[in-house]
């Protein structure tokens, strides 16, 4: 969204909206390189603001990738172990991103990176209530009542799941195994795997193929692409 160049300037801390005023008319600030001069010019979120000289603060450009995480790769920015991280993944992007929420070591699949700090403490909300749409391999195959008391809510770590969606997609009767897709909208530690757990289908392999209407299929494992603005839109 566009805004006015002062304002930009004194929501980034530069200083206050009078006197980044004085500091346009002085021709002190430049925008994409072009010293701008007239109070009022609009800017957008992605253009470079400098101030002598110097990039104002707060004034990256916004960025949204969806990457189809692999496994082996730890969701955090640094590891203490010294694993590999989904940073590391992405080396390619220049901004400063960060993934919103975590999969674990071994988990796959959609995995949202930005540096639109808003957006991501805003998905994170619990009252944000986002599809999360998970592929289980698991062992044995659930039954009737198994699915149904995934759907109601089950007990983890002493407290009932919210209600989620939870079917058969295939499952194997000679090697007693199945594929749950369970779709939830919480973002508890190990979640998915605990729910399973607890109607007595340990995870033998998970996957997350949806992150809100972002679908990870079309992406090899470790590709990553940047979101269409319809889809940034949309997550908002
Ligand atoms: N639930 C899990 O158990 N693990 C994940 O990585 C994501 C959800």
């Amino acid at each position: 969204m566009a805004e006015r160049l002062q304002k930009v300037m004194a929501q980034a801390g530069v200083a206050s909206r009078r006197a980044s005023e004085t500091l346009i008319l002085a021709g002190r600030v430049t925008v994409n390189g072009q010293t701008v001069k007239t109070l009022g010019t609009k800017v957008e979120p992605h253009d470079k603001i400098e101030v002598n000289g110097e990039p104002i603060e707060g004034a990256e450009k916004k960025v949204y990738y969806l990457l189809n995480k692999p496994r082996g790769v730890v969701t955090t920015s640094a590891d203490d172990k010294n694993r590999r991280t989904v940073i590391d993944v992405v080396s390619d992007i220049r901004e400063r991103v960060y993934p919103v929420g975590r999969l674990d070591y071994d988990t796959t699949g959609a995995l949202l990176l930005t540096n639109d700090g808003e957006l991501a403490n805003q998905l994170m909300h619990p009252r944000y209530k986002i599809d999360k749409v998970y592929i289980a391999k698991v062992k044995g195959i659930p039954t009737n009542d198994a699915l149904k008391a995934l759907r109601l809510g089950v007990q983890v770590d002493g407290k009932k799941t919210a209600e989620a969606r939870a079917e058969i997609v295939k499952f194997d009767k000679h090697k007693g195994t199945a594929t749950v897709q369970l779709t939830i909208h919480e973002g508890r530690y190990h979640q998915v795997k605990e729910m399973l757990k607890a109607v007595g289908h340990p995870v033998i392999k998970l996957h997350r193929e949806r992150y809100g209407m972002l679908e990870v299929n079309d992406l090899l494992s470790g590709e990553y692409r940047e979101l269409r603005y319809e889809e940034v839109q949309q997550l908002k």
